[in-house]
């Protein structure tokens, strides 16, 4: 069922999130600028509680430090932690595993620990250990599943995933990229250029954009908005509710570098048409 959201705009899995869309409409309406059909689209169970449980790990953790915290909960496969500190705000920018979602108390106490003072030894212990108690935890369904194919024919996706990965990332997403199946039916009227889905710790670009007239920089830019969302992971909202492009992301994406470039190839109607057309054999 996997590939299904390739090739229709509405089939996705709830959990996938989405990736510019764009519509070709008879009516020549405008392609709206970044629309991700993924936020009308129902959340499940399954993520409200572990939205839940995301938000109540980041209270405890907030109450036992004192400090300001944004916490993105991860599915990487060999980063367990992560912490930055914010230069200008001051604030703690921290990933951490799901295992820890469901940390007891002493646990979620090292953590706090950690936060205020990373180099302390008995609270990196206390962490390995549980690390390594639930080692189990972490993912190898991409390996076990799906054949990833990153080189296209013009494109090949990995070299634009470690250029964007260094430049704006710092090297640290793990995420595996891979290029979608072709659709088996034409498209029609929208295309999802890419999608992150962190069930399957997966991203996909869509096929139809390797292509010689699709300019790199516009692969590239739906390659970084993807692993910007492989990058903060669930958004934990204050009201509860997961937000898929928060303010933060939208701000983060609007100062990379190829940003109005690529909106603007992706808003000109001509090139969605031509897209749409559906490409080479
Ligand atoms: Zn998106």
């Amino acid at each position: 069922m996997e590939n299904h959201q390739l090739e229709l705009p509405l089939g996705l899995s709830d959990d996938t999130h989405a990736a510019p869309v764009s519509t070709a409409s008879e009516a020549l309406a405008p392609a709206p600028p970044l629309p991700c059909r993924a936020q009308a689209m129902t959340v499940p169970n399954e993520q409200n509680s572990a939205q839940k449980r995301a938000d109540a790990l980041h209270g405890a953790l907030t109450a036992d430090t004192g400090v300001d915290i944004r916490l993105r909960i991860t599915n990487n496969t060999s980063t367990m932690m992560s912490l930055r500190y914010e230069q200008a705000s001051g604030r703690a920018i921290v990933g951490l595993h799901h295992m820890f979602l469901d940390a007891p108390e002493p646990i979620r106490k090292a953590l706090g620990t950690w936060i205020q003072r990373p180099r302390t030894k008995s609270a990196g212990k206390k962490l390995e250990a549980f690390i390594a108690e639930r080692r189990h935890l972490i993912e190898t369904k991409t390996s076990r599943r799906i054949v990833l194919r990153t080189k296209g024919q013009f494109v090949d996706l990995s070299t634009l995933y470690d250029e964007v990965n260094g430049a704006e990332f710092d090297g640290t997403i793990e995420t595996p990229i891979t290029w979608g199946r072709m659709p088996t039916r034409r498209l029609r009227r929208s295309i999802r250029f890419g999608s992150f889905t962190p069930d399957d710790n997966l991203i996909r670009i869509h096929p139809y954009l390797d292509q010689a007239f699709v300019p790199l920089y516009f692969i590239r830019y739906i390659v970084f908005h993807e692993m910007l969302h492989a990058h903060m992971g669930i958004e934990e909202g204050p009201t509860g509710r997961r937000r898929i492009h928060p303010p933060a992301f939208r701000r983060r994406e609007e100062k990379y570098g190829d940003y109005e470039r690529a909106i603007a190839w992706m808003n000109n109607e001509a090139n969605l048409r031509r897209l749409l057309r559906a490409p080479r054999k």
